[in-house]
């Protein structure tokens, strides 16, 4: 690894640190999770500061010191996503988008899928204030389980195989149940599965939507897979 390197990021969170510093937690697409200090970017002349805003896409020259942590030595702005500065709605879905990213892919393992995943959907939450809903939230979700290798199953039992009367889902099974293999399941309706399934097989753009009841369901399939899989706990999606 060379001492200096170029790379492409997304801002996850960007925290104060000392006078007039920050520390930032970037989602690079070739170096997975870097943590990095841009020093001196909170004084007014900073020119760097302002591109290094949490959510923006980055162009970065990085440096490798002797700790954890790399220096930014110069940034480009590919994004600021100014919409989702306009809308709170937005802005929130965009946080939460950040925050699973955060806490579901810690490792320094490129996963170019992730990345841009996560480039496409903060793109469409800062044009299309219409996507700001929670089932386009929960479609993002459960795509990003695909691309960390989470995914659930849903064609069929995840414990035996049998492709049809699914009507439960097993976190601990890793998917949809059937009534033989219940047990540990919770109930999971017709609606919540193809919403699971649309969800997967669209473009982020086109995710389907369904009632509150089974959202609540896709939801909880989500976080309990991601709980026992991923030992990774997120907020539900509201
Ligand atoms: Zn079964």
């Amino acid at each position: 690894m060379p001492a200096t390197f170029k790379t492409e990021a997304v801002v996850l969170r960007s925290i104060r640190y000392g006078e007039a510093d920050r520390i930032l937690h970037l989602y690079t697409v070739d170096h997975g999770r870097v943590g990095a200090i841009a020093k001196g970017v909170r004084r007014a002349r900073s020119r760097m500061g302002g591109r290094l805003e949490p959510l923006a896409r980055v162009r970065l020259v990085l440096r490798r010191g002797r700790g954890d942590l790399c220096t930014v030595t110069s940034v480009d702005t590919v994004s600021a996503h100014p919409g989702l500065w306009e809308r709170r709605a937005s802005l929130e879905r965009a946080s939460q988008a950040c925050e699973s990213v955060l806490r579901l892919l810690d490792s320094s393992d490129p996963n170019p899928a992730a990345y841009h995943l996560l480039c496409n959907q903060l793109a469409l939450l800062d044009r299309a204030p219409d996507a700001a809903t929670r089932a386009q939230s929960l479609a993002f979700r459960l795509k990003l389980l695909l691309a960390a290798g989470f995914a659930p199953e849903l064609a069929s039992c995840a414990a035996c195989g049998e492709a049809e009367h699914l009507a439960g889902f097993s976190p601990a099974a890793g998917g949809t149940v059937c009534p033989a293999c219940e047990a540990g399941a919770f109930p999971l309706g017709g609606e919540a599965h193809g919403f699971l399934v649309a969800a997967l097989g669209r473009p982020l753009a086109q995710a389907p939507t369904a009632s509150d009841v089974a959202l609540g369901q896709a939801d909880r399939a989500i976080a309990e897979t991601l709980e026992h899989h991923a030992h990774v706990r997120l907020r539900r999606v509201a």
